[in-house]
């Protein structure tokens, strides 16, 4: 049997996070698995771009650590050899009395952030790609943005390759886990054993099936999601448009500006369709809804959007409130799980506390909300 000091499974966002915080800073040799070979399709992280924002729809518990995951891009972007983070500044809309929009301003007041208040007339003139009423109004963050996924999985790839201390075992999914001896044993498909002295579960869709063997039940439902890039006019180059977020009577929805040549990219937040265990979520196209959904917002509001270029889906691993699940259940066993569309911005923050975790065995006070035991 193999040995590790610390087995990662799951090379994705929040594995790869960790993995590069542990590269140099622990001599502890660390294994990072994955069922492929990230970045791919058949996770959560794809789709080139994810937004960045700190004022926090989702709650201004959040603030902190989305401010420290800001620093953590600015950071990356000093580092790696090409931009990962572009501050296109990030434009809240809602109704008047959208709870969204107001949670997004308390945030900011809370911790004295940088925002504008802005009514539908102030919007439409700054970026002439919105058409709204008067029923509209926005909260703009400028210090918000864009990070390219598929550029950051390259550089987060190769600060592993460079690190003395860390591997990626790639295409190797870890089908059981189990305990021998204060240690846990991995097993993959192809049969080899690997035994750790600390284990991180980040295997997003695996993580439910991984550890309900040890008795640890995960309240995660996966849920399928499209998104879509289109065809524009020039107002929606990323010079020019900002990412947003827009909570309205059309659904709920977020969109990037058009970076690199991919068009505008739009997706539904709220919607989708639940996906059972075992199942796979089908191609974009093979729901009825799939196209329609992104243009009832662009019907409404985005007159310079046109045709579809391509679309894609992807999956939330949703928990029953919406927030994390980061956790140690067992000594020595850590989760990193139930990210429920939302938790792409904090991986730096994420990385580096889990960590710190893992080194010290002192749990991040701030991690606490995120405990399994609240379900
Ligand atoms: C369409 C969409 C848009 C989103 N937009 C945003 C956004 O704008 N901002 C934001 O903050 N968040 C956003 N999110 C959420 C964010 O992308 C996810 O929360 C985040 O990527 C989850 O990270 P993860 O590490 O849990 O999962 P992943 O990044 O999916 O990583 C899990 C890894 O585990 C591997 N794996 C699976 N099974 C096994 C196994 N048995 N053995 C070994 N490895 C295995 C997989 O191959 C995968 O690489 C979005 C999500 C989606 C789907």
């Amino acid at each position: 049997m193999l040995d590790t000091d610390i087995a990662i499974i799951g090379g994705g966002t929040m594995g790869l996070a960790t993995a590069t915080a542990l590269a140099n800073r622990t001599t502890r040799r660390v294994r990072v698995f994955d069922a492929a070979r990230p970045p791919h399709t058949e996770a959560s992280h794809h789709g080139h771009s994810r937004l960045v924002r700190v004022a926090y729809g989702e709650g201004r518990a959040y603030v902190p650590l989305a401010q420290e995951a800001l620093c953590g891009w600015q950071r990356l972007n000093q580092a790696a050899d090409a931009p990962v983070f572009i501050p296109t500044g990030i434009l809240n809309i809602g109704a008047h009395d959208s709870p969204f929009l107001a949670e997004v301003e308390t945030s900011a007041r809370s911790f004295d952030l940088r925002t504008e208040s802005l009514n539908h007339a102030d919007i439409t003139q700054r970026w002439p790609g919105w058409s709204l009423n008067t029923s509209f109004r926005g909260c703009f963050e400028p210090q918000g943005g864009v990070v390219l996924t598929e550029r950051l999985f390259q550089y987060w790839r190769s600060v592993i390759a460079n690190s003395a201390n860390i591997t990626a075992i790639d295409n190797t999914p870890i089908t059981s886990i189990s305990r021998r001896h204060e240690r846990f044993v991995l097993r993959s498909l192809a049969g080899d054993q690997w035994q750790a002295g600390q284990i991180l579960v980040a295997a997003g869709r695996a993580n439910r099936a991984l550890l309900r063997p040890l008795g640890i039940e995960l309240p995660i439902q996966r849920v399928r999601k499209v998104f879509g890039w289109f065809d524009h006019t020039p107002e929606y180059d990323a010079a020019r448009w900002p990412g947003f977020n827009y909570c309205g009577p059309a659904g709920d929805y977020y969109g990037f500006p058009a970076i690199d040549g991919h068009g505008v990219k739009i997706g539904r937040h709220d919607g989708g369709q639940h996906i059972e265990d075992e199942t796979t979520p089908g191609d974009f196209g093979s729901h009825p809804s799939d196209l329609t959904d992104l243009r009832r917002l662009i019907d409404r509001h985005m007159p310079g959007v046109g045709e579809l270029q391509r679309g894609a889906v992807c999956e939330y691993l949703r928990t029953p409130d919406e927030h994390f699940i980061i956790d140690e259940p067992i000594d020595g066993l850590f989760i990193a799980a139930g990210f429920s569309g939302h938790g792409f911005k904090f991986a730096p923050a994420i990385g580096d506390r889990l960590r710190d975790w893992m080194c010290s065995h002192a749990p991040p006070a701030s991690f606490q909300p995120f405990n399994l035991g609240r379900f």
